[in-house]
Order: C-alpha cells, then sequence, then structure tokens
C-alpha cells in the first residue's frame, strides 16, 4: 500500500489514520523471514499446482516451490507478490493474498477475473497447473496475531474473502477458542466462491459462526444453503450479532465497503486499535471512496 498524497475527502480524518498504519514494513518483514524455514529473499519459482475455480469469477491456483523444497509459514492476512510475463506487454507486478492457512508446503492465492484486468486475466486465461511463476516471500501488516486475545470478526465484501478464508483455515488449525464470526457479502451463489468450504470449516463448531448475505439472491440460490440473508450487511446487524465492544475488526473489500464499515465501526464506538483492514489497490484510490 503506498503512502496516501492527499487526504481523504469524503471519508473522514481517522479512515485516513487507519490508513497510514497499514503503509508497507516490506524490508523489515523480508529480513525476518529470509532466515527462516522455507524463507527466501527476492524472486522464487513456483509451480501451479492446481488451479480450480471457486465460483464465475474467482479461481484459486495452488503454488508449490518449483526446487521442491518448503515454504515460510505466512501470517494469515499477508500477501505475496508476483511477477507476470504477459505477451507484449512488460513484466507485471501485482499482490495476491493468501487464501489459504500456512502448511509449510504451498500457498493458495483466488484472483478474481476483473473484465479489463491485465494480470487476473492473464491468470484465469492463460495460467495452468504446471506452469511456472516468479513469487516474493509473503509480508503485509494486515494479519491475525498469533494467539487472538479476543472475539474476532472476519468482514468481508467480494474477492475481499480471500485473506478471511485464510485467517478462518489457522483459527481452525490453531484451535483457537475464542467466539470467530465469518461474515461474507456477495451479489449471488454465481459469484460467491468458497462457500461450502467456509461452511465446512465452522460445522460442528460451536464458537464458529458463518453469515453469507447476498445481495441479489438469484432463482437458484437457496437460504439456508447457499447463503443466509437477503440484502447488504449492515452495521446494525453487526452490533446485534456479534460482539461489537470486544471483538478485533479484519475487514477486507472494495473500496466503498471498506470506507462505509471502518467508519461505520467508529461510530458505533468500536476502538480503533480493533479495526484492521486491507485494500486491495493503491492506498491513493481509497480517498475516492
Ligand atoms: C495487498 C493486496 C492484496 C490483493 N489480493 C487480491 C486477491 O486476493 N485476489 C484478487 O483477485 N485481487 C487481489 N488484489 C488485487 C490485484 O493485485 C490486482 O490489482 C487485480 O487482480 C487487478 O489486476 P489486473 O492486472 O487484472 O487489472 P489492471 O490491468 O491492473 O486493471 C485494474 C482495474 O482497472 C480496470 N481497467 C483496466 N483497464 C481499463 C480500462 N481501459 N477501462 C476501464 N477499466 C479498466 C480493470 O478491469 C481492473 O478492474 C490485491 C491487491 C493488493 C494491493
Amino acid at each position: 500500500m503506498r503512502r496516501p498524497k492527499r487526504s481523504l475527502a469524503r471519508g473522514g480524518e481517522a479512515f485516513w489514520f487507519l490508513a497510514s498504519i497499514l503503509i508497507g514494513r516490506e524490508k523489515q518483514i523480508y529480513d525476518h523471514l529470509k532466515g527462516s524455514v522455507g524463507g527466501w529473499n527476492g524472486w522464487r519459482k513456483f509451480k501451479v499446482a492446481a488451479k480450480r475455480r471457486e465460483s464465475d469469477i474467482i479461481t484459486s491456483f495452488v503454488l508449490q516451490p518449483f526446487d521442491g523444497g518448503p515454504v515460510v509459514g505466512h501470517r494469515p492476512g499477508q500477501y505475496l507478490t508476483f511477477k507476470f510475463d504477459v505477451p507484449g506487454l512488460p513484466p507485471q507486478r501485482r499482490n495476491y493474498s493468501i487464501s489459504s492457512s500456512p502448511n509449510g508446503m504451498t500457498y493458495r492465492i483466488s484472483v478474481k477475473r476483473e473484465a479489463l484486468g491485465t494480470v487476473s486475466r492473464h491468470l484465469h486465461d492463460r495460467i495452468q497447473e504446471g506452469d511456472v511463476i516468479d513469487v516474493a516471500p509473503p509480508t503485509g501488516d494486515f494479519h491475525l496475531p498469533e494467539r487472538p486475545e479476543r472475539p474476532v470478526v472476519l468482514l468481508s465484501g467480494g474477492v475481499g474473502l480471500t485473506p478471511m478464508v485464510s485467517m478462518l483455515e489457522t483459527i481452525v488449525d490453531s484451535g483457537v477458542e475464542h467466539q470467530v464470526h465469518y461474515v461474507h457479502g456477495a451479489q449471488d451463489g454465481r459469484v460467491h466462491a468458497m462457500g461450502d468450504h467456509v461452511r465446512q470449516l465452522v460445522e460442528g463448531r460451536a464458537h464458529l459462526k458463518a453469515a453469507i448475505f447476498y445481495g441479489t439472491p438469484h432463482e437458484d440460490d437457496e437460504r439456508g444453503v447457499h447463503f443466509d440473508h437477503d440484502g447488504h450487511i449492515t452495521i446494525d446487524w453487526l452490533a446485534a450479532n456479534t460482539p461489537l465492544r470486544d471483538a478485533d475488526f479484519y475487514l477486507c473489500g472494495p473500496k466503498p465497503f471498506l470506507a462505509a464499515f471502518v467508519n461505520g465501526l467508529l461510530q458505533a464506538g468500536v476502538a480503533q486499535e480493533r479495526i484492521h483492514f486491507e485494500f486491495f489497490g493503491p492506498a491513493d484510490d481509497l480517498a475516492a471512496a
């Protein structure tokens, strides 16, 4: 995330205060990782071990080191930087959040195909299992603490679910016992990714809850199977259904989603230090939200 060049016109100073604390510490993090098992510096070749369609617009890629070695454990919420050779263009760098929990051997990313996007279309349309791509080590300050000390609310919109799924998987793997609420908004079942996976993760675990909102459910979408609520997530719903005053909130989604919920949570009395968010674009872009 780049440092904002101007103040947020409409979203408020508090929002920009939060944005500024997210500005990268990449070098510090890379230096720390270099000495860890499975850590590396600069670019490392990864093979696409699996390519899996998650919805009409989101596809996952499981990445395994080409050298056969282990990978350093990321903190759930962190992202990888990639360098792609797209025909006819100079090397293209993009970031993608890791959507899996740390397992020492692979990372998974889940990418939304943007109608006019250079790299997302390259990944969806051209990259196949067995292809090799350049990857820089996991980084980013948006992540769960090693041992969450209080309830957690994972709040996402659209493809913003990727770091949340990594966090939820990690919470399950590590036996966190605090209440955890996974709250996700999508347009409908055609674009909603990883719904079954999330339901399986929370099933039979009373302290984990998932609530899925569809803005405009499709006629094939079944309430209670594919989604739980019609319409959009609201602050009032969060206040009634999550431990608003006690929880740490992790947010990721499009600009209007982040602007609405960061400011809404602050206004609802959630302490600033309990609100953590990731934005999938340059920080300057948030200013337009
Ligand atoms: C920390 C971080 C984590 C991220 N994690 C994820 C993730 O987990 N999953 C994910 O899918 N993305 C993620 N992103 C976003 C990702 O890095 C890319 O920005 C995204 O895939 C779009 O890249 P692109 O090359 O396809 O689009 P670009 O070619 O860079 O285009 C960007 C946008 O502009 C639009 N656009 C391009 N050309 C035009 C045009 N001529 N007219 C109008 N609009 C146009 C495209 O449709 C697209 O929406 C993350 C970003 C960050 C910063």
